[in-house]
């Protein structure tokens, strides 16, 4: 049976816009991808002293979508996300729960006051995707800043390292998939 991993459109991200965005993820990591019924607007999870979404909560109802047969499931959001010590996240991934979300937010070029650009988000989308699912399927972080594992605290960051996975971190994918 193929692995298969359902991403899903959390809130305001519009469908299309996150099957797009998914799409690297078969070639990357050899699993079948779905597209999960949408997530509503995750009031939930809004903090009024930050103004951003605690993603933990979010992560919670995102992991009790996950079909058996799933791998993991990842949430693409729009809202800003924090985790408690941080000032943001692109996205985070917990294991335990196969569960992962990735928010376009501040990989919007209009974040930081450049202009719209929707193909340079849709290529920020896609790495910081492929990021969350390769944390999924079991890859750490990776010192390479080519490799799409490496942990990106900026947009530049991002828009370097790209969607592609340094030789080491295929190794250990190999290693990852052939254990399971
Ligand atoms: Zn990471
Ligand atoms: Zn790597």
């Amino acid at each position: 049976m193929p692995a298969i991993v359902q991403v899903v459109p959390v809130g305001a991200a519009a469908r299309s816009f996150v099957r797009d965005l998914a799409e690297p993820v078969s070639s990357v990591f050899g699993v079948e991808v779905c597209l999960g019924p949408p997530l509503a607007e995750p009031k939930y999870a809004f903090n009024k002293d930050r103004q951003q979404y605690h993603s933990a909560a979010i992560l919670r109802r995102l992991a009790a979508t996950r079909g058996r047969e799933q791998l993991g499931v990842l949430g693409v959001a729009e809202v800003d996300l924090f985790i408690p010590d941080t000032p943001y996240v692109f996205g985070e991934a917990d294991r335990e729960s196969h569960s992962a979300i990735v928010s376009l937010a501040r990989l919007r070029p209009e974040f930081n006051g450049a202009a719209q650009d929707n193909d340079l988000l849709r290529a920020r989308g896609r790495t910081e995707v492929v990021h969350e699912v390769g944390h999924l399927l079991g890859l750490s972080h990776c010192d390479d800043p080519r490799c799409v594992m490496y942990f990106s605290s900026s947009v530049t960051d991002t828009d370097r390292k790209g969607c592609a996975l340094c030789n080491d971190c295929r190794t250990e994918l190999a290693r990852v998939v052939r254990g399971r």
